[in-house]
C-alpha cells in the first residue's frame, strides 16, 4: 500500500497530467475510459473535497484513488466576515503554515485575492505581510486549494460563482513562479477561468515579467509601482534597489510589445510621501507609453507606521491630474478593512505558536525578517 506521503496531489497537477494520470490508473484497474472524466468532473466543477464525495464511483474505485492520489485541502483557521460582505478566510496549510484569501463581492463580479507565499520576503515599507516576514514558497496545490476553498464557501452562502482572481495577497507571486506559473494554467485551463479575468500583482520582479510577456495566454498584470523616482521608490520598496524603476519600464516595454495585455500600475496614496502633486505629473510622463491606467490606493494603515493616507480632497485632485495628462485612475476603495482584509493588511494573526514582530513605530527603514532572502529570485 502506497504511504500517504506518497501520493501524488491532485490539486497541483495540470490539468493534462491529472487526466493523464487519472487514466493511466483507471487503465490498469480495468475500469471504463469515462471513469476519468467523472473524477475531473467531480475535481474541477463540482469541487469535491475527498475521494469520498465521488458518489457516482464504486466504493472499491474512491477506496483505490484515495491510496494513490490525494487533495490539498487546508484547513480554515478562522473566517472574518466585513459589514460590506468582504470575507477573509485564513488557511491553516499542513505544516501549520498560515495564509489568507479574500472573496471581494460587488454588483458585477466575485473577485478572489488569493496568497502566492507565506509571507512575503520584499519588506515593502507600507504593507503589513512585509513586516512579518517570509516563511516558504507555496505550493501550486495551495495557491489552487485557496481558490477550492473560497469557491466551495462562496458557493454555500450565495455569494455565487468566482469570476475574477487577483495574486493580491500575501507574498510576492512572481518570486514563487515555479508553482504561480503552473497555478496559473491549472486556474485557467481546469477550473474555466479566463485567463483575462486572472491578475498577477507584482513589485517588479523583471525576470518574471519577462516571463509573462513570453506567455500566449493574456493573463493580466498589475505593477506595484507607488513612486514614479528611483529615489523616492528605493525609500520605500527594497526591491527597486536590485530592479530599478527604468529596468522595470524596459521589461513592461516587453510586455507591452507581446499585445493585448493591458497592464495596471498601482499607487498607494500616503500622506506627505506619494501623494505630492509635482509627483503626478512625473507618474503621468513615465507610464504614458503604456496603454495602462492607474489604481490609487489609499494606504491602509498597518502597525508600526505613522503614515496616514492621503485626504480625499488629495485622491481626487491626484486622479484629475493624472487625467489631464491623459491617464485613465480610479481610486479603489477599499473593502474588508474592519476585518483587515484590505490590501497590505494581511499578515495572518493567529493565537498560537507565532512569535509577535517587533516594529518600531515610524522606523521604515530598519532591517527586518525577510530583508536578506529579498535579494534572490
Ligand atoms: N507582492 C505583490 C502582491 C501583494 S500586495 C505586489 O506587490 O503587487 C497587493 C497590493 O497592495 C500591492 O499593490 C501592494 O503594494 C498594496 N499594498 C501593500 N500594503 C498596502 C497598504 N498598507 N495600503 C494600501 N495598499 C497596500
Amino acid at each position: 500500500m502506497t504511504s500517504p506521503d506518497a501520493r501524488t496531489d491532485l490539486v497541483g497537477l495540470l490539468p493534462e497530467e491529472a487526466e493523464q494520470a487519472i487514466a493511466a490508473h483507471f487503465q490498469e484497474r480495468g475500469q471504463p475510459r469515462y471513469r476519468a472524466k467523472q473524477v475531473l468532473g467531480w475535481l474541477y466543477e463540482r469541487g469535491a473535497a475527498d475521494f469520498e464525495a465521488m458518489s457516482d464511483l464504486p466504493r472499491a474505485e474512491r477506496d483505490a484513488l484515495a491510496e494513490r492520489f490525494a487533495f490539498t485541502s487546508p484547513a480554515v483557521a478562522k473566517l472574518s466576515r466585513s459589514v460590506d460582505g468582504t470575507t477573509k478566510h485564513l488557511w491553516r496549510l499542513d505544516d501549520g503554515e498560515l495564509i489568507e484569501s479574500v472573496l471581494i463581492p460587488t454588483s458585477s463580479r466575485l473577485t478572489l485575492c488569493i496568497s502566492s507565499q507565506a509571507g512575503c520576503a520584499m519588506a515593502c515599507a507600507f504593507c503589513a505581510t512585509g513586516w512579518a516576514g517570509y516563511r516558504r514558497q507555496l505550493t501550486a496545490g495551495e495557491i489552487v486549494s485557496q481558490f477550492r476553498g473560497a469557491r466551495a464557501w462562496a458557493r454555500d452562502n450565495g455569494y455565487g460563482e468566482i469570476t475574477n482572481i487577483v495574486y493580491m495577497g500575501m507574498g510576492e507571486p512572481l518570486m514563487n513562479r515555479k508553482a504561480v506559473f503552473p497555478s496559473l494554467a491549472i486556474l485557467n485551463r481546469g477550473y474555466g477561468l479566463g485567463a483575462r479575468r486572472i491578475t498577477v500583482s507584482t513589485v517588479g520582479v523583471v525576470p518574471g515579467i519577462l516571463e509573462m510577456a513570453a506567455m500566449p495566454e493574456q493573463y493580466r498584470l498589475a505593477v506595484s509601482l507607488h513612486a514614479p523616482n528611483h529615489e523616492l521608490r528605493q525609500r520605500i520598496i527594497p526591491l527597486e534597489k536590485k530592479h530599478s524603476i527604468d529596468e522595470l519600464m524596459e521589461a513592461l516595454r516587453k510586455f507591452d510589445e507581446a499585445g493585448g495585455k493591458r497592464i495596471t500600475f498601482e499607487y498607494v496614496m500616503i500622506q506627505g510621501v506619494t501623494d505630492d502633486a509635482a509627483l503626478a505629473d512625473e507618474l503621468a510622463d513615465r507610464i504614458r507609453e503604456f496603454n495602462a491606467f492607474v489604481n490609487l490606493i489609499p494606504f491602509n494603515p498597518i502597525p508600526g507606521t505613522d503614515w496616514k493616507p492621503s485626504s480625499r480632497a488629495r485622491l481626487n485632485y491626484f486622479v484629475e491630474r493624472l487625467e489631464a495628462r491623459g491617464i485613465s485612475a480610479f481610486v479603489r476603495e477599499s473593502r474588508g478593512s474592519d476585518i483587515a482584509a484590505a490590501c497590505g493588511q494581511l499578515r495572518a494573526e493567529a493565537t498560537e505558536g507565532r512569535k509577535p514582530v517587533q516594529i518600531t513605530p515610524g522606523s521604515t527603514m530598519k532591517a527586518r525578517p525577510g530583508r536578506e532572502a529579498a535579494a534572490g529570485d
